[in-house]
């Protein structure tokens, strides 16, 4: 190895090509260790190489698949301990590796310093420490064994409250994280790092998280080095107040989604001293109504493009996100103030991402925007509606079903029902929700519909794909809903056989029109009583409409165990439809699987399924759920 003589850098890599290598340099004033990975993941050879330009040079180990760390040392700094370099390491192999027991034996021999790593799981070699007067810089020449004891697997810890773009968001999260080294585990008292992705639609969502937070002081004061990080949707409302909660290390806003692993490994503390101060950090979008800007955009989609695997989600099934942001300002809705203006995604780049899922096994696709129906995206003097973005979705082989969620009302045109007719990969069932059916609170509510208008859109929509399933929401208690208001909205729950709706009792949201504007003046009771009601009404009709299904074989695809525990177990012949089992079906656990209609139907039958398309006979039905057995092939 030769060493440059301006600057002390090696001028040719020397390790050996089959194997991953380190390199520490030492300069005057600065220790750059360097990796170089036969192959390295993505987030490390995605790091800039901020120290080849500050040295305005190409280091020997340039390229994608080498990476730099670097500390700035003072000359007061100098000899440099022993602990410093060891530090530096570990945070470079944290980075990179997940460890679970490692070692690192440092001997001195002549002006190199050489380290042998033993671990279980990390493939680097041999580490080489460069510098040209290597005793000057040195507290300790007589060899040192070091074993990092923080290098366990980091474990991780999800919380996710609200809609499908939360889970996507902590998906996203969580696959960066992965990648750095850390692992899922279940229970917060585990973790070294907490994510809590929240919610601000309801209050209700946001008193959770407030009281998760009690939880997490609690876990901090025996487990003070664990790190809590809040982000989403009230983490962009309420910002700077959360970050002055005692259990909380990091803010994040949903546009700044991008920056939360980094503020993770930048938060998680190196020693006791460090977690007792406690690091904080905020990232959020003061004015989150100004368009978003092409940087922040192009940093959410790279970020999105990292999510090409199912490892986190039902299996062979994903979330991709085709939009972002509204523009409707419902009164009573904080979307708008805190997931900002509408921006659709270019459709090269969910496609993109879509294949790489597909060649990942991914069969079904979950597209996802806040008023999907809108999407809109130009390029040069093509426009893309949603309609042209599922064909373009269907045309990808391995992709068997299309699922887009949440329309708006006003949003929907008709290409879209021809596009789910024409081509059943897109599956039919719709999620328009109707928030009420009388005209005076659906103009209250801006949301740009009469109640007749929704009721013609769905017929529309029946007309064109007559067997399409199609689930609503409502909210009940709005300011100045009268007996007569709520009386109009059971109506249309009657008139409109709705596979589902989901009712909510309206909660005031700081900052919204209706809150501001608005008096909350529908007493609790009532609305408790109006959501109880309509329930019920809803449930029934589901129930009736759903007896069709008795006798017939439907299409599955199956997601996994059922969510209760105790149906998991083939301890029992009674089989998921309640009845007595006549065959082997008993052996087998039960299983939750859904039809294209977005039907839940479950079943008794092997695990092995989870992830595939299976065919079931429909034995029972109720409301909500259609039961079953596996039809053999
Ligand atoms: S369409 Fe209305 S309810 Fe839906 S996210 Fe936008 S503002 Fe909120």
């Amino acid at each position: 190895m030769d060493l440059c003589s301006a600057c002390t850098m090696p001028t040719h890599a020397s390790k050996s090509n089959t194997s991953n290598t380190l390199l520490i340099i030492l300069l005057p004033t600065k220790v750059i260790i360097w990796f170089k990975a036969r192959k390295t993941p993505a987030h490390i050879s995605n790091l800039p190489n901020r120290y080849e330009e500050k040295l305005g040079r190409t280091l020997p180990y340039h390229g994608p698949s080498a990476v730099t760390l670097g500390m700035n040392l003072s000359p007061s700094s100098l000899p440099i301990p022993n602990s410093f370099i060891l530090k530096l390491l570990h945070r470079l192999l944290f980075y990179r590796t997940r460890p679970n027991k490692s070692s690192l034996f440092l001997t001195l021999r002549k002006r190199k310093f050489k380290i042998f790593m033993h671990t279980n799981s990390c493939s680097i070699q041999e580490i080489s420490i460069f510098a040209p007067q290597t005793a000057f810089y040195f507290e300790n020449r007589s060899p040192i064994e070091y074993s990092c004891p923080s290098m366990k697997t980091p474990k991780l810890h999800v919380k996710c409250f609200g809609c499908q773009m939360n889970k996507l968001d902590s998906s996203l999260v969580v696959t960066a994280l992965r990648k750095k080294g850390f692992e899922l585990c279940e229970k917060a008292s585990q973790a070294d790092v907490i994510l809590i992705n929240t919610c601000s639609v309801r209050k209700h969502a946001e008193d959770r998280v407030t009281s998760n937070l009690g939880h997490m002081k609690h876990l901090k004061k025996t487990r003070p080095k664990i790190v809590v990080a809040v982000v989403g949707c009230m983490a962009q409302r309420v910002g700077e107040d959360l970050l002055e909660h005692d259990a909380v290390n990091i803010v994040a806003g949903p546009s700044h989604i991008p920056q939360v692993p980094e503020m993770i490994m930048n938060a998680l503390p190196k020693d006791v001293a460090d977690a007792a101060t406690g690091s904080k950090a905020i990232s959020v979008t003061e004015k989150i109504r100004q368009k978003t800007d092409s940087q922040v955009s192009q940093e959410l989609d790279d970020f999105e493009l990292t999510y090409d695997s199912d490892e986190n989600h039902i299996k062979h099934q994903a979330f991709v996100r085709a939009m972002r942001g509204c523009n409707n300002f419902c009164t009573y809705c904080i979307v708008p103030y805190v997931r900002g203006p509408e921006t659709s995604r270019p459709p090269q780049a969910i496609i993109e991402q879509i294949k790489k899922l597909a060649q990942n096994g991914i069969q079904q696709i979950t597209l996802l925007g806040q008023t999907i129906d809108a999407y809109h995206y130009e390029a040069g003097d093509k426009t893309y509606r949603l309609a042209d973005l599922l064909e373009m979705v269907a045309d990808i082989e391995s992709i068997k079903w299309i699922h887009f969620i949440t329309s708006h009302p006003g949003k929907f045109d008709t290409a879209i029902f021809q596009a789910m007719a024409n081509n059943r990969k897109v599956t039919p069932y719709l999620h328009i929700p109707a928030q009420s059916g009388s005209d005076r609170i659906l103009r209250a509510m801006n949301r740009g519909y009469t109640a007749q208008q929704y009721l013609d859109l769905i017929s529309e929509a029946r007309q064109i794909v007559p067997d399409v399933a199609i689930a609503s929401d409502f909210i009940v208690g709005f300011p100045g809903e009268t007996d007569e208001d709520y009386q109009a909205t059971k109506n249309l729950i009657t008139d409109a056989h709705f596979k589902n709706s989901f009712i909510f009792k309206y909660s005031p949201r700081p900052g919204t029109h209706a809150t501001k504007r608005l008096e909350d003046n529908v007493p609790a009771e009532v609305k408790k009583q109006r959501n109880i009601e309509l329930l019920e009404l809803q449930n029934s009709i589901a129930e009736e409409d759903n007896k069709r299904f008795k006798g017939r074989t439907l299409e599955v695809l199956v997601e996994g165990l059922s969510p209760r525990p105790h149906l998991n177990n083939a301890d029992t012949q009674t089989l998921a439809d309640g009845s007595a089992a006549t065959d082997e079906s008993w052996q087998h656990p039960q299983l939750i699987a859904r039809t294209a209609h977005d039907y839940i139907v479950v079943f008794n039958g092997p695990e092995s399924l989870a992830g595939n398309f299976a065919k079931v006979e429909i034995t029972d039905t109720a409301a909500l759920t259609l039961f079953g057995r596996l039809k053999q092939s």
